[in-house]
């Protein structure tokens, strides 16, 4: 021992109590963090799942709308390959032998291609890649002219064909689009309505909004259909729309031009007793720059 050296003072507590809640701390934090990572897991699956919703849907639609334009497209292609079957097993006959099978094929050749046209036009509108001009159109004009078209169908068909129309409308818009629009509607109500109905045609300007309605007296839409018939390859009651030659594209094709022309379509109906399909269009005004509420 040193000489400055006096001695040790060696002192010792009992730590066990402190260890207990230390180790009882470990625990209990061991067994928060498990909790917290089950829930946090819980939670981001919950989360995930409702944010994928949407984006399931899409995809769901999306296979749907592939399925039933791949059916659709394989009834015109059967007939045009039976059709033609038949015209290669006649090839020592004249074409005038053989005359309606190539008429068969070049009716479903044409209906095939109206198909893949409208197929387009509803794809190019999802991938907002179809576009539409903006130019001055007189409505009252364009709708004249696509009742004249029908005019003819329509005696055929021993249908009455109204129209009311008025002085000019301008609207900005795209012609082609609007013509392809009020085809799709005047040609459901000719298609729609039996002999001896009739179908009206009305352009009238209220405030500063366009307003065309086609109404017909035709056999109408039963309720709990009128709400799906925008919905593409829709067809209301299947069997008694068969033979008309529509896949159910025309009235979503219809919407599109209407709200990318920032208006509005509606459709009323009543089975049995008609239809009246109004569309709404804002017009062409210097004045009315903003735009006008629908
Ligand atoms: P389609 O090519 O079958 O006519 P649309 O999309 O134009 O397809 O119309 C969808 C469905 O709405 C039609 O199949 C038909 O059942 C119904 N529909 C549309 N317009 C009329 C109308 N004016 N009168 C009765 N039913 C109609």
């Amino acid at each position: 021992m040193k000489q400055n050296q006096v001695g040790y003072i060696v002192t010792a507590t009992n730590v066990a109590r402190e260890m207990a809640v230390l180790h009882r701390l470990q625990s209990v934090l061991l067994r928060v963090g498990a909790l917290g990572t089950l829930i946090a897991m819980l939670a981001g699956f919950f989360l995930a799942g409702r944010a994928m919703r949407p984006i399931r849907q899409a995809w769901q639609r999306q296979i749907q709308f592939v399925a039933d334009a791949s059916h659709e497209l394989r009834t015109p292609l059967a007939v045009i390959q039976s059709n033609l079957d038949i015209v290669l097993d006649h090839s020592d006959q004249s074409v005038l032998d053989n005359l309606e099978w190539i008429n068969n094929a070049h009716r479903e050749a044409r209906r095939l291609a109206k198909l893949v046209e409208d197929l387009l036009t509803l794809a190019r509108s999802d991938s907002q890649t179809a576009t539409v001009q903006r130019q001055p159109v007189d409505l009252t004009k364009l709708v004249q002219h696509v009742v004249e078209l029908f005019e003819t169908i329509a005696m055929a068909k021993r249908l009455e064909l109204e129209a009311d129309l008025p002085g000019e409308i301008h609207i900005m818009g795209d012609p082609d689009r609007l013509h392809q629009l009020f085809v799709i509607l005047l040609d459901n109500a000719c298609k729609y309505t039996p002999e001896g109905g009739k179908v009206r045609v009305t352009v009238a300007l209220e405030r500063n909004i366009a307003v065309v309605q086609i109404e017909d007296t035709g056999q109408g839409i039963a309720e709990a259909d009128v709400n799906r018939v925008f919905e593409r390859f829709f067809r209301a009651d299947e069997a008694r729309h068969r033979g008309t030659g529509g896949v159910g594209l025309g009235l979503a094709i219809a919407k599109w031009i209407v709200e990318a022309h920032q208006g509005k379509i509606m459709l009323q109906s009543k089975l049995g007793e008609g239809t009246r399909v109004t569309v709404k269009l804002p017009v062409r005004s210097a004045e009315h720059a903003q735009r006008p509420s629908l």
